[in-house]
């Protein structure tokens, strides 16, 4: 998603392309790590780079910490025969590439094999990265990581196929809220991989516009239990649903992460928040806000990270609790 639109980075990130490439180029083993769990920009991002770097006769492998399997959205993505399970995942390889995470928390159970291999490199755009890597290449002004993956390759000169567009559109196309997050050259990326004879209206569909029937009583409960606290964040406005465990019995992670995407349209608050409810008494939380307040700090507050206008944390305690420690934390 993109930050202020059209700011650069304080350092170019084409200036660590070079050395990125150089490990990429070097190493014989690779695992190529996502955050948990995965969106189709860090599965995307991480398909595209292992069917590059299995092209080129390397070694690669590709996983997240969790959950067990890959979201259904995503199990026609090319690439995902590389996909292993977590606990497969080779200690002390040549290299590993972390794809879309901003910490090292974001790769779970993964997060040890960062100190085992040889080298690290971390590919992002997160405002809140904390580099984690031996080699960074962060742009918090990109619009998804595919789109710093898609440069990367070009200054590698790897051709983009219809395979690797595929996997490149499907992160491009969901962390830019289906283009409406865009900045000066997104479109253009997209019509690049548009002509390789993707189907860019299928790809779409099947990652976020298809739910099974549950999913509208689903909204129904949850979005029917939403409240609006008009004097949170400095009277800017806060408003907040839970899918508790009970609303989300037999969905899918798609059906509970599209609430978000409604309840942020609400023209009364500044910043919204799904609570999701988790085993034991753990929350994870999206926070969302439209124009003034950045969120990845308040998420980084509490524990979490992301992006100025889309972040999230992982709570624990009742709902009213995590509620309150979030309105005090908005301010
Ligand atoms: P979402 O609400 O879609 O899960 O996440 C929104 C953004 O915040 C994503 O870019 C995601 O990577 C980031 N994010 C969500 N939860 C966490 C978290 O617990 N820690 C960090 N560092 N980032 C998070
Ligand atoms: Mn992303």
């Amino acid at each position: 998603m993109t930050t202020t639109p059209g700011t650069a980075s304080a350092t170019s990130v084409e200036d660590e392309f070079p050395r990125a490439i150089t490990l990429l180029d070097t190493a014989r083993t690779v695992s190529v790590l996502c955050h948990v769990q995965p969106d189709a920009d860090t599965i995307g991002s991480g398909l595209a780079l292992a069917i590059v770097l299995q092209r080129r006769g390397v070694a690669v492998e590709v996983s997240f910490g969790s959950p067990d399997d890959l979201p259904e959205s995503m199990n026609e993505l090319p690439g995902r025969d590389l996909l292993v399970p977590a606990a497969d995942v080779r200690v002390g390889v040549d290299l590993v590439v972390s794809v879309d995470a901003g910490s090292r928390g974001r790769l779970g159970a993964l997060a040890d094999r960062m100190d085992a291999a040889d080298a690290s490199l971390v590919i992002d755009h997160h405002r809140s990265n904390t580099r984690f890597g031996t080699l960074n290449v962060v742009d918090d002004a990109a619009e998804s990581t595919t789109a710093v993956i898609a440069r990367l390759f070009d200054a590698w000169g790897v051709e983009i196929d219809a395979s690797i567009a595929h996997c490149l559109f499907a992160g491009l196309v969901t962390d830019t809220g289906s283009f409406r997050w865009v900045r000066p050259g997104s479109h253009r990326l997209a019509e690049r991989l548009l002509e390789t004879g993707i189907d860019g209206a299928a790809i779409a569909r099947k990652l976020l516009d298809t739910h099974p029937f549950g999913w509208l009583p689903m909204l129904g409960s949850v979005l029917g239990s939403a409240r609006l606290v008009g004097d949170a964040v400095g009277g800017l406005g806060l408003v907040y649903a839970a899918i508790l465990r009970s609303d989300s019995e037999g969905l899918r992670s798609e059906e509970i992460e599209s609430v978000i995407d409604i309840v942020r349209t609400t023209s009364e608050a500044e910043v919204a928040a799904v609570l999701k409810q988790q085993p034991g008494d753990e929350w994870t939380v999206s926070l969302r806000s439209k124009t003034v307040v950045d969120v990845s700090v308040v998420a980084t507050t509490l524990g979490g990270g992301g992006h100025r206008n889309a972040a999230g944390f992982t709570a624990h305690g009742s709902k009213d609790d995590v509620v309150a420690a979030l309105i005090d934390a908005l301010g």
